[in-house]
Formats: C-alpha cells, sequence, structure tokens
C-alpha cells in the first residue's frame, strides 16, 4: 500500500516562514519543506493561510511505500547509501564543462573500479552503495554476499563487474572495464552493479520551472518540475533494474540530465528489504520519504 505525500514550495514566504514553522511545525521538514500525509484537516489549515495570505504555492505528490506489506506498483526509485568520496580514475569524461566546472554528459567507463580498504568496509557494512563521483555514470558497488543472494532471482537490467583492490597487481587487460576475467570474477571480493537498461520513454514533470546546467552541452544539473515525475505505462520496460537520464516538460520540450535516475522493480525491492541489506536508503529527507513509488499515467 502506498500513501500519498503532498509537498508544498512557496514561491515567497513574505515574511511569514517563523509563522508557518511554528503553526505547522509537525508538518515542516528538517530543511523547510511542509509537507502532509494523509492529514486533510491540517493541510486545509495550511492551504488557507496560504491563500489568506496571499502565498503562491506549488504542490506536488510522491506515493510512499513503507517498506511493510505488500507493494501495488510495478516500480520504484532505488536509494542506497553513498561511499563519501570522489576517486573517478576509471572515466573518460566527453564533456569539458565549458569552464564551469566538471560535466559527466556523456562520460564513459574505461577500466574497474579500484577500491580502497575504506570504500571495502563502507560496502561490507551496507551490502550496497553507490560512489559520489562520478554523477553519470552512477556506479553500483555491491559484496559478494549480496551478489549471491540476488544470483538465484535472475534480475533483469544490470551486469555484474569484479571490482579491483588498491595494492593488488592486474595486467591492462584485466583491469579494462570491458573485458572479462574469470579469475577476477571467482576471487574478487566486491563487485560493480552495472545499470544496462535504459527506460524506453522519458518522464514528464509538468512545466519546467527551475533549470542549471553545463553551458557547453546543456545537459541539465539542476531541473525541477512543477510535478512529480510521471511515465507512460510505454515508457516503463520491464526490467528490474531501468535508469534514464531524460524528461518531457510541456513548457521546454525534452531535456538532458546530467545525472541518471535509478528505478527498480517491486520484486527486486521486496528483495533487497526482506534480505535486510542495509545499503538502501530513505528516498527523500524533506519531505521525508522512505520508498517513492514510480507514477505512471493511466
Ligand atoms: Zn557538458
Amino acid at each position: 500500500m502506498e500513501t500519498p505525500v503532498n509537498h508544498y514550495e512557496l514561491e515567497d514566504s513574505k515574511g511569514l516562514w517563523p509563522t508557518i514553522v511554528e503553526r505547522f511545525n509537525k508538518n515542516v521538514s528538517d530543511n523547510g519543506v511542509p509537507y502532509f500525509k494523509q492529514q486533510p484537516s491540517m493541510e486545509m489549515d495550511f492551504v488557507r493561510f496560504c491563500n489568506d495570505n496571499g502565498l503562491r504555492f506549488r504542490r506536488k505528490t510522491i506515493l510512499e511505500y513503507s517498506g511493510r506489506g505488500p507493494t501495488d506498483r510495478p516500480f520504484y526509485y532505488l536509494a542506497v547509501r553513498d561511499t563519501r568520496e570522489y576517486e573517478q580514475e576509471f572515466i573518460r569524461l566527453k564533456c569539458d564543462g565549458g569552464g564551469k566546472g566538471m560535466c559527466w554528459s556523456g562520460a564513459e567507463q574505461v577500466r574497474k573500479v579500484t577500491l580502497t580498504a575504506a570504500i571495502a568496509k563502507v560496502i561490507d557494512q551496507s551490502d550496497i552503495v553507490v560512489k559520489n563521483y562520478p554523477i553519470s555514470p552512477r556506479v553500483y558497488l555491491i559484496s559478494r554476499r549480496l551478489k549471491d543472494l540476488m544470483e538465484p532471482f535472475r534480475f533483469s537490467g544490470i551486469a555484474i563487474t569484479p571490482c579491483l583492490e588498491v595494492g593488488a597487481k592486474y595486467s591492462e587487460d584485466e583491469a579494462a572495464f570491458a573485458s572479462r576475467s574469470g579469475r577476477l570474477e571467482k576471487e574478487a571480493k566486491y563487485f560493480q552493479l552495472n545499470l544496462i537498461s535504459r527506460t524506453p520513454g522519458k518522464p514528464s514533470i509538468g512545466n519546467l520551472v527551475a533549470a542549471s546546467g553545463c553551458p557547453r552541452c546543456h545537459a541539465l544539473s539542476i531541473i525541477d518540475g512543477d510535478k512529480e515525475s510521471e511515465f507512460k505505462p510505454a515508457d516503463l520496460g520491464a526490467e528490474d533494474f531501468q535508469r534514464f537520464n531524460e524528461v518531457t516538460t510541456e513548457n521546454k520540450g525534452d531535456q538532458h540530465m546530467i545525472g541518471q535516475i535509478a528505478l527498480i522493480s517491486a520484486r527486486a525491492l521486496g528483495f533487497f528489504i526482506e534480505s535486510r541489506i542495509k545499503g538502501l536508503k530513505p528516498y527523500s529527507t524533506d519531505p521525508p520519504v522512505k520508498y517513492a513509488a514510480v507514477q505512471i499515467r493511466g
């Protein structure tokens, strides 16, 4: 069962923010997002307060799954713990960022990921993590334990590549991302989980209301629409793991993002939850949402 979480963004609080926090404090997240989880009378009070004071707002709805009981949507957003490190020697950038910082649009992985002892420890604790860099392609790392647990389920949309360890010796060929090595597959303790399937289509985010990106290739690093992302049924594939990096908007056409967003099937999410995989983390803190369902129109 999913619960709608309505969250609000005020265009201008006109100096009334302290009053809002005082009056609606149980419904304001740590970083200042008003939200309501099936609290219609509180929410009506809030909307009335905004209307009475001429505060314009945008309201969006996330469908939250608590992690208990049956899921009733086919897909969820994948959110996992990050490694808090920025090493990315294993990729080749395609865009130079046009002088405004790094741009990962079109970046390609050329070598296998090399793990330090510190990162290995984080994977031991969490079973799955995501590296902070690169932003694209997103690099998920898993323990051998999780790889073995996943195997009988034959989840689709993924490929698994062994990781290298700092200090060990590898040939150029073994270290190349594309090459396969029976020795590494047998001996590696950690693996990269590659999301190889893209969604067939892109979600709509309504009107584009905020955007900022690369001056060279125009891919966006910040993107916000006035609606929650929504797919049409044909825009999603059948694979258990899928990713996308494009959205469509009502006012500015299709937009390309620098980052990637990962989706996971209900079946795979159920497996992670039942296996008590610690690396899963909440979808969002503002508003607080544990697992978020992918919204599909119709
Ligand atoms: Zn760029």
